[in-house]
């Protein structure tokens, strides 16, 4: 098939072009690089199944020839980001997603938006099932990501009802592994940083808020299971194992061998709404797929430890 991949150069979205590179596709990846980087193209640029546009979804796209599937990655996704371009981030999520949506209606091609767990705020049913309509401020200091990523899902839906769009949702929860940027303040890259430089690890508040980790090659086997799932979700995506902030730190320390301390910080004022617990039901994507995650936190851990050594 022939993919188009929006967000390309990103963590995950280079990660996916591999995997589909790998398993016999053409991609046609699409990035403006406002948060992703050429350097994780590096392999597939290589393919001669694989083509690079660099484009702002936030304008109209024309690609040539045959598509199957859009799939909308693009939009920045770390909290260090939602206060930095807010309204970049919106109008990649509304403006962007409708470009997208336009696209694949125009090649007849199936659709699928990488949604997040923040559609669930801060919430107050755990695990999230997708059933659970969240507890989400809409003008809080992470609401642009937020609430783009809502409205993200009601234009899809739209799209289906309306017009017969064939569509996915996947409802992403926090993914790590190699190629995440050290400096884009998410907490494993920050932490694992910290830990190599023998800084201390920064722990945001007491530390006891959870969140549950999925390596990068199961969210993009699941990925790639929602978008042949029979139905059009949404569909969470992530790995049910949760750990708190404390023990995810001093996990790293004791993996790197680190001399670090680990120390607790106040809340930076960017992070207030900072979900106390995050933790996926997935039983929706395992009931319509042989998914399962399969990478340990430790083993996911270690792999992207080598990996941020290496670089
Ligand atoms: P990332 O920042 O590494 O990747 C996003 C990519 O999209 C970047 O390459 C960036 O340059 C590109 N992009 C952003 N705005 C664009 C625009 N207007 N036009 C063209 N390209 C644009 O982030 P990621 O972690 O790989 O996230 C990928 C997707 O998954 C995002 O949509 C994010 O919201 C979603 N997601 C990620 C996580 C996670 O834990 N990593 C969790 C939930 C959801
Ligand atoms: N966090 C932390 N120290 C850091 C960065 C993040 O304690 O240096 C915490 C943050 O407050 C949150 C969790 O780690 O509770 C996950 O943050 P991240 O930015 O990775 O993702 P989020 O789930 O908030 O989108």
């Amino acid at each position: 098939m022939r993919w188009l991949i929006a967000g390309a150069a990103g963590f995950i979205g280079s990660h996916f072009c591999d995997r589909l590179l790998a398993d016999g596709h053409v991609v046609v990846g699409v990035d403006n690089l406002v948060t992703g980087q050429v350097t994780n193209l590096e392999g597939a640029l290589g393919s001669p199944n694989f083509e690079f546009v660099h484009h702002d979804v936030r304008e109209a796209l024309q690609i040539d020839g045959a598509l199957d599937r859009v799939l909308n990655l693009a939009s920045p996704a770390s909290p260090s980001d939602f206060d930095r371009i807010p309204l970049f981030i919106l109008e990649t999520g509304s403006r962007g997603t409708q470009h997208l949506l336009d696209l694949a209606v125009h090649k007849g091609a199936r659709f699928m938006l990488a949604s997040t767990s923040e559609v669930y705020g801060d919430p107050e049913v755990h695990p999230q099932p997708e059933w659970y309509l969240g507890n989400v401020s809409s003008t809080g200091p992470r609401s642009c990501y937020d609430e783009a990523k809502r409205y993200g899902e009601a234009i899809t839906m739209a799209y289906h009802r309306t017009l017969g769009a064939e569509v996915r949702i996947a409802r992403i929860f926090n993914t790590y592994g190699e190629r995440m940027r050290p400096d884009d303040g998410r907490v494993l890259g920050t932490f694992i940083d910290q830990a190599l430089r023998g800084a201390p690890l920064t722990v945001f508040g007491d530390g006891t808020q959870t969140r549950s980790f999925v390596h990068v090659s199961d969210e993009v086997a699941g990925l790639l299971a929602v978008c042949e799932a029979p139905s059009s979700g949404p569909f969470n995506v992530g790995n049910a194992d949760e750990i708190s902030v404390l023990e995810v730190a001093r996990m790293v320390v004791r993996l790197t061998g680190s001399s670090s301390s680990v120390e607790l910080r106040p809340l930076p004022a960017g992070r207030l709404g900072d979900p106390g617990r995050r933790c996926p039901d997935t039983a929706l994507l395992q009931s319509v797929s042989e998914w399962r995650p399969t990478v340990t936190i430790e083993d996911g851990l270690r792999r992207m430890i080598d990996w941020m050594r290496a670089a």
